[in-house]
């Protein structure tokens, strides 16, 4: 595996490569992100793992700065996998002198982590379209935790006749359910066994549509009672469209269960279908 930093080297290094696939990450790895490289390369002839803490998309200068960075280890993960490149750039190289250029996508990227996070979703949204440019793969891997992500990509991919095919993977959890987050080191003991509570509510919920419970404010409370029992409060409990994240009345087809839950000092968002 090649470490490269810059566009015209990755440019090199892709062309006539045949199918490319492109792993975007910000690092840390877990079992998540490299499910996703083990995707790329099951199903591409050339794996690009991106790894760039893009400074753009946060919204808080404490969660960058506390950001877990260990591009060694990364490195050495992402070739166990099977990566041929891992292409980490410079902030320098992706945000030159003079950079003026922003993508937003309207609506989708609003509500919820949008409404939250004001600005994350245009850093993301202009940072893929980037890298799609600079790599030009023909299938990029994302992960199905960042829901809200796939569709904000997906939907500005449409709009703008990006050449490439998006793979969501499912989410990659730990054994008492708790999804993989590059953040979760930062828990404390204590935190960490009441971040299930997540998961467990999610589950919870899941059931309870599979049982009857159409009604999204009373699927909702299924959650926040799950929480609540591990005394915590959601920034948001939302039932809503998986395409287009508009909240749904009534859960008569499959919709998905969205939250974003402080634990201590960390900020944990994770999702369900849920299927009547
Ligand atoms: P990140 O490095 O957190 O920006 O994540 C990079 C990619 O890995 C994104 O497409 C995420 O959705 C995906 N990812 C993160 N956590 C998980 C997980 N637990 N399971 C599957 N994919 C994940």
């Amino acid at each position: 595996m090649r470490i490269v930093r810059d566009v015209a080297s990755v440019r090199a290094a892709v062309a006539g490569a045949g199918r490319v696939g492109l792993v975007p990450t910000m690092g840390a790895f877990h079992e998540g992100h490299l499910s996703l490289v083990r995707a790329a390369r099951a199903a591409c002839d050339l794996v690009v793992v991106w790894l760039f803490v893009n400074p753009t998309q946060f919204n808080e200068a404490a969660d960058l700065a506390a950001y877990p960075r260990d591009e060694e280890r990364d490195a050495a993960l992402a070739a166990a996998c099977g990566a041929d490149i891992l292409f980490a750039p410079t902030v320098e190289e992706v945000y030159p002198a003079g950079y003026a250029t922003t993508v937003t996508v309207a609506g989708i990227a609003d509500v919820l982590e949008g409404a939250q996070r004001p600005g994350h979703f245009a850093g993301v949204a202009t940072v893929v379209a980037k890298m799609f440019n600079m790599v030009g793969p023909d299938v990029a891997f994302f992960g199905a935790k960042d829901a809200q992500q796939v569709a904000v990509v997906r939907r500005m991919v449409a709009d703008l006749d990006l050449p490439v095919e998006i793979e969501v993977l499912p989410t990659v959890r730990e054994p008492d359910g708790l999804a993989m987050s590059s953040r979760n080191v930062r828990l404390g003991p204590d935190d960490r066994r009441r971040a299930a509570a997540l998961h467990r509510g999610l589950s919870t919920a899941r059931d309870a549509v599979a049982a009857g419970l159409g009604d999204p404010v009373a699927v909702a409370a299924v959650v926040e009672r799950a929480l609540a029992g591990e005394g915590l409060t959601a920034e948001y409990i939302a039932v809503v469209d998986p395409g287009s994240f508009a909240p749904v009345t009534s859960v008569d087809r499959p919709a998905l269960v969205a939250l974003a839950v402080r634990v201590g000092p960390v900020r944990l968002i994770d999702n369900m279908v849920v299927t009547p």
